[in-house]
This record gives structure tokens, sequence and C-alpha cells, in this order.
């Protein structure tokens, strides 16, 4: 079973209590963007074989969106972080030389 920690509840929980919502630290400013950067993003995301920054949200606990780096491919989560929080250092997290 995979367990996601809540950094609101602060509880390891079971995934089945949580909902991906897509990729974390999209900066939305349509008054400044063009036309090609709008449709990028509106229709581009990353999709890396890889760590990933992603939003969750812990739909069947405190219902709080927050964010976590996960490893794709392992589905292991490295951490999780409360929204509106700066993005963590992704070398720091894993080591230098992590993949
Ligand atoms: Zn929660």
């Amino acid at each position: 079973m995979l367990l996601i920690t809540c950094p609101y509840c602060g509880a390891a929980r079971p995934e089945i209590e949580f909902r991906y919502a897509g990729e974390a630290h999209l900066k939305r400013d349509p008054a400044s963007a063009t036309d090609e950067s709008w449709a990028d993003f509106l229709y581009f995301r990353t999709n890396p074989k890889g760590y990933h920054f992603e939003r969750w949200r812990h739909t069947h606990g405190c219902g709080r969106f927050f964010n976590a780096v996960r490893h794709t491919v392992s589905d292991a989560f490295v951490t999780t972080y409360k929204a509106g929080e700066p993005k963590p250092d992704l070398a720091t997290l894993i080591g230098e030389g992590g993949r």
C-alpha cells in the first residue's frame, strides 16, 4: 500500500484518500502571456521519467491541496509540503547525482 503524508494532517495515510491534481508550481499570468506561452500553459505539461513536482489533494481527509515530489517510476514520495511554500531544492532532497 502506498502511503502519503499530508503536510496539514501530519499523518501518513493510504493513497486512496488522495487525488492527483496536476503539475505543481505552474504560473498563470494571462495579462502578459503571448499566444504561444498561454497555449503552453493550457495544454502542455512536463512528463518526466523521474522526480516530478505535483499537486495533490487530501480528498478524504482535510480536503486541502498540497505539493509533493514523487518519482514517476517507483511512485516513491520524496517529500510533501504545503501549497504556497517554495519549491524545494531537488538536489538537496535526493542527494547529488540522484536520478
Ligand atoms: Zn490532510
